[in-house]
């Protein structure tokens, strides 16, 4: 993720309104963006399920840790991996609002996720076919399905209405 202005949404994945599963996960992912913006961090929240249980929760927190890699994919992974005892998260599958940057895509390719589920593109920094599709190259030794447009506007919206607070001057530090 990029965590700049302008996610955008391209819903191919998921076209009708009835809320299932994914939603349900997505929506707690948004619940966790939520919880970053009101800390001031731009609103980024993950999920990481595993056989219909939520394993972990993550949010960005990129400037309460002064941590370049403190973005909510890498949060989620880690409690996710504490969880079970190992790095490694064969068959869980991660909801994210925002489409990964190249750093959380390696990490998520890493883990060995069975799948990841983004709402919002990020035209800036998406490394999942927005700017690179790093989950597209032939050649690793894992490969994770990806599956975009997961209540797309929604994650969408929550970014734009961060910015839209942060150029008026309400929020509080700038990104
Ligand atoms: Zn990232």
């Amino acid at each position: 993720m990029a965590y700049e202005d302008g996610g955008g949404v391209k819903g191919r994945a998921y076209g009708g309104c009835r809320p299932g599963p994914a939603e349900r996960y997505m929506d707690l992912a948004l619940r966790e963006a939520g919880k970053a913006a009101l800390k001031g961090e731009v609103p980024v929240g993950a999920v990481i399920v595993r056989d219909g249980a939520v394993l972990a929760k993550g949010r960005n927190k990129r400037m309460a840790g002064r941590d370049v890699a403190g973005h909510a994919e890498i949060d989620a992974m880690r409690k996710a991996a504490r969880k079970l005892g190992d790095w490694r998260l064969d068959g869980c599958e991660m909801y994210v609002t925002l489409e990964p940057c190249p750093m959380c895509a390696g990490a998520i390719i890493q883990s060995r996720l069975a799948r990841l589920h983004y709402g919002a593109s990020d035209p800036k920094a998406g490394a999942a076919g927005s700017v690179v599709d790093l989950f597209a190259v032939d050649g690793w030794n894992h490969r994770v399905e990806v599956m975009e447009g997961v209540m797309g506007a929604e994650c969408s919206a929550i970014l734009s209405a961060f910015f839209r607070g942060l150029r008026k001057g309400v929020g509080s530090r700038a990104p």
